[in-house]
């Protein structure tokens, strides 16, 4: 075990994405090998010393910042191993949890493999991916990082490890638990909240019958210590093409989005391989549009709402998918010189690029205007789409500061940016977004369905799951962590861990 605590030497553990100032700690410990990390939590934990685990520290709520005690870095532990091959649909890899996405990605492609979650932060680990259950552009068809998670080696703060494979541990019907580690027991009974069943990153996952595997995944660094994880591949797409449609209408997109899910959800319930069947379906407004406009001038002049799409391909049936895309469009009253094509894996980089270009502007003007953004992170159900849709822009209009919103569509979890210029408008907006949670509460959705809680949004948790359920949460946690010393303060509020 590396122990660092020069400040200078650690200044770079206490920043991420969230623009969130004050982070410290005493010490960092880098784990060499994974038996640093069950001593080092046992002695942390013996001395009541709270451990806040740091992966790449790409998170955009805080959960990686240590508000003192020490941070735990898995930089280091970034094996990936070979890949298994176990039957023509699928294979299985192990990865230390210090692997960065990115190199899972490129390891299981040249091999003819998918890792299909696609978190736009490639440079991410695997270890912070699993706490915050990442998703990305094209879990409209693949998921979350849970739907590829087979296995987890863990270690809890008793300085215990247990390997916990999907499908050994389940809740019973009273939400109820007993699971073995190398040196103990633990009982744990789940929280009683209802999480809705769409896309959530929001608390600790609780359906019934829930399996440990499924538990352990979103916990964002409290209760447990990722050391290994035991991936899911599957076989790699042959081609890929897509589109970025201008449209001069937003009705007309939304239209057009709902068609296409429709279609998509049939073809992946009938497996029919020459139907649409969209791997992504990504929005953008004309805010968002607007902005990289300098950038792609060829972004038609009066344009309300744009969509990128792309299709995954298995067969030799390209041209057939094609067609159908395009007699698609042009059904739904679209004018092919409003949309721009991919026909290959290099086209669609560019477009994956075009995509990005719009959170990276997002960045570089929170940057210059030293006013921190707010940026929704919200899902709503299929049928309160236009309710949510309609709510914001109203909002929006009222608070009149500019606005964008851009995100993953195809399931309804979009990504609105507000950015202020000085400190009166970020008050305001500040109380518009306690607003839209409150709606989005009402409506049955998810306060974050991909980047979590963390230390920033333990306010609209309490909207969505009750004041009460911290108490349960903290109850929760202190199950598997005995001491209630790891990611204090991520999830909800550290005055509950008494
Ligand atoms: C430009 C950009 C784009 C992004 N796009 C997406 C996106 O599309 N989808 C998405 O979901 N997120 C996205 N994110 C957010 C971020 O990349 C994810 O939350 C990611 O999963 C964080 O991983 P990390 O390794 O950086 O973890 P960190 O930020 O270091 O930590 C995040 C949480 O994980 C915990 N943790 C880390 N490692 C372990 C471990 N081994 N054991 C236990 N707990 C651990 C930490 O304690 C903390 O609670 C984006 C971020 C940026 C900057």
């Amino acid at each position: 075990m590396i122990i660092k605590k020069d400040k200078d030497m650690i200044q770079n553990y206490f920043e991420d994405n969230s623009g969130v100032r004050g982070s410290n700690a005493d010490l960092v410990a880098i784990a060499e090998k994974e038996e640093d990390i069950s001593i080092f939590l046992k002695e942390m934990s013996a001395k009541k010393v709270p451990i806040t685990v740091a992966g790449a520290l790409t998170a955009n709520t805080a959960s990686g910042l240590a508000f003192g005690g020490a941070v735990l870095s898995l930089e280091r532990l970034n094996k990936i191993g070979k890949i298994k091959k176990i039957d023509e649909s699928y294979a299985l890899i192990t990865v230390q949890t210090g692997a960065r996405v990115s190199d899972i990605k490129e390891k299981a492609y040249s091999e003819g493999w998918l890792y299909p979650p696609d978190p736009t932060e490639k440079n991410a680990f695997i270890g912070g991916n699993i706490a915050t259950n990442a998703s990305g552009g094209r879990g409209f068809k693949f998921g979350v990082t849970r739907d590829y998670v087979e296995a987890l080696k863990v270690a809890f703060t008793d300085g215990s490890i247990a390997f916990v494979e999907r499908g050994k541990y389940f809740a019973d019907k009273n939400g109820e638990m007993t699971f073995n580690t190398n040196k103990s027991k633990k009982n744990i009974t789940l929280p009683r909240y209802v999480l809705p069943n769409i896309k959530n990153a929001s608390g600790y996952y609780n359906k019934p019958q829930a399996d440990l595997v499924d538990i352990l995944i979103g916990s964002e660094g409290t209760l447990c210590v990722f050391i290994d994880s035991v991936l899911k591949l599957i076989p790699h797409f042959k081609e890929v093409f897509g589109g970025i449609i201008f449209f001069d209408d937003k009705n007309k997109t939304y239209e057009f989005v709902k068609r296409i899910k429709s279609i998509s959800k049939r073809a992946k319930f009938e497996n029919l391989k020459n139907s649409i069947n969209a791997m992504s379906l990504e929005y953008f407004d004309k805010n968002a549009l607007s902005l990289i406009k300098d950038d792609y001038k060829a972004i038609p002049e009066s344009v309300e709402a744009g969509i990128m799409f792309e299709q995954d391909v298995y067969e030799d049936n390209s041209d057939v998918l094609m067609e159908e895309w395009v007699k698609e469009i042009e059904d739904n009253g679209i004018s092919l010189e409003k949309v721009w094509f991919a026909s290959n894996f290099s086209e669609i980089e560019k477009f994956r690029v075009f995509r990005h270009k719009i959170p990276e502007k997002v960045n570089e003007i929170v940057k210059k205007n030293k006013i921190p953004k707010i940026g929704t992170d919200f899902a709503v159900p299929d049928s309160k789409f236009f309710t949510i849709v309609d709510f914001c822009e109203k909002e929006f209009k009222n608070v009149g500061v500019f606005n964008l919103t851009f995100g993953h569509i195809g399931e309804n979890h979009l990504h609105a940016n507000i950015l202020a210029n000085n400190e009166h408008e970020y008050e305001k907006c500040r109380k518009m977004y306690i607003r839209i949670v409150q709606k989005v509460v009402e409506l049955g959705g998810t306060v974050s369905a991909e980047h979590g809680i963390g230390k920033l949004r333990h306010t609209f948790l309490a909207k969505m799951l009750g004041k009460e359920s911290f108490k349960e949460l903290a109850k929760f946690k202190k199950s598997f962590d005995t001491s209630g010393i790891l990611g204090v303060d991520n999830i909800f509020p550290k005055q509950y861990l008494v």
